[in-house]
């Protein structure tokens, strides 16, 4: 059996089968003390690529951070061919304020590569690229709704990449989105660097739910278990195949008021079919909203109290909406049919909130 090398990182030589914590000083903060990015690096036994699982780059879609723990818990260093580096916040600063941005009001995601002269979403940026990204030649970042919405877990990657779309079939999240690069986004850079890079969009900001991060667990494992760095069969058999769209339209409210919601994400729609009907706030003058195409819907706004012009849906055009909301009815007990074994043990309380 090939024995893998030691995996060199911060300073720290993590042996082969072994895990390692380590911390990344990013920069000094108004109280003069030190803030540091936090990563585990599990160095399999045996030698195979390097891939990196982050959250939070948005400090509070923290679906991401739910996952990562549970990938903490399952994945085995002894067991692996290769190198996991986990990031369960990227957005250390966010994540403290619980909002997306960083405290000069900057988008981490949109401040790539970033240099260690910059702003402070800079200097994250240039750690987490030179320290976490340029060390692999795989990515999966996960990211959720904004606060207040809910998305449908669904993959997003670059329109007409063979290789991403063979990854993200292997994810196995319901619905796979085709959707441009935005510069100074981690997934613009790694195109650019050739690191190959697929982004889970999945729940609510500040919130967990459980399709969402066993979708998350279940999707990097089989992605792992597809390009050989764990044993486990890919489960596409049992989870269906991912719809793909490569359009998408939001419904915006009629009118303000108050919204009765009568459709959420995952639910297919054809055109015309209902989706909600906002009134005002003695319930007159209720208008309805419909669905402009044939689709899946796959976000939408939980915050019953909308403005006129407010985006309360968004719809994935797909041929087939009906084949892949039957899939989606079915998947939670799908997943855990595939799931590594291990991994069914640790399942989340329903009411398990932060
Ligand atoms: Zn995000």
């Amino acid at each position: 059996m090939d024995t893998a090398a030691s995996f060199d990182i911060a300073g720290v030589s993590v042996a082969p089968g072994a895990a390692q914590d380590v911390t990344f000083q990013i920069t000094t903060m108004a109280t003069g003390m030190a803030s540091s990015l936090a990563v585990r690096v599990l160095h399999g036994a045996k030698p195979g690529p390097a891939v990196f699982v982050s959250a939070a780059i948005h400090g509070d879609e923290i679906i991401g951070t739910a996952v990562i723990q549970r990938l903490a818990q399952v994945l085995r260093p002894e067991n692996l061919s290769g190198t996991v580096l986990l990031v369960p916040v990227a957005n250390i600063f966010g994540f403290l304020n619980r909002s997306r941005y960083l405290p000069d009001r900057r988008d981490l995601n949109r401040s790539f590569p970033g240099s260690s002269g910059g702003s402070l979403a800079g200097q994250i940026a240039n750690i987490f690229y030179r320290e976490v990204v340029g060390r692999c030649q795989l990515g999966i970042d996960i990211h959720s709704a904004a606060i207040h919405r809910y998305n449908l877990p669904q993959i997003r990657i670059a329109a007409g990449n063979k290789r991403l779309t063979e990854l993200a079939m292997a994810f196995g999240a319901p619905v796979i989105i085709e959707s441009p690069l935005r510069e100074g986004s981690l997934r613009d850079l790694a195109h650019q660097t050739g690191v190959e890079m697929l982004l889970l969009e999945a729940g609510e900001a500040l919130r967990f739910d459980r399709l969402s991060i066993e979708t998350g667990v279940a999707g990097v494992a089989r992605v792992l278990g597809h390009i050989g760095m764990i044993e486990a069969d890919d489960g596409l058999a049992n989870v269906g195949i991912p719809a793909r769209a490569n359009r998408s339209v939001w419904v915006r409210s009629p009118r303000g008021g108050v919204m009765q919601a009568v459709r959420e994400s995952g639910a297919p729609v054809r055109k015309g079919d209902l989706l909600a009907c906002v009134s005002g706030l003695f319930g007159e003058d209720a208008q309805e909203m419909v669905s402009p195409v044939d689709g899946i819907i796959i976000g939408h706004a939980t915050l019953p109290v909308v403005h006129q012009g407010d985006a309360l849906f968004h719809i994935a055009e797909i041929a087939h909406p009906e084949r892949v909301g039957a899939q989606i009815e079915s998947i939670n007990d799908a997943i855990l049919a595939s799931e590594p074994e291990g991994f069914a043990e640790r399942l989340l309380d329903e009411d398990e909130v932060v």
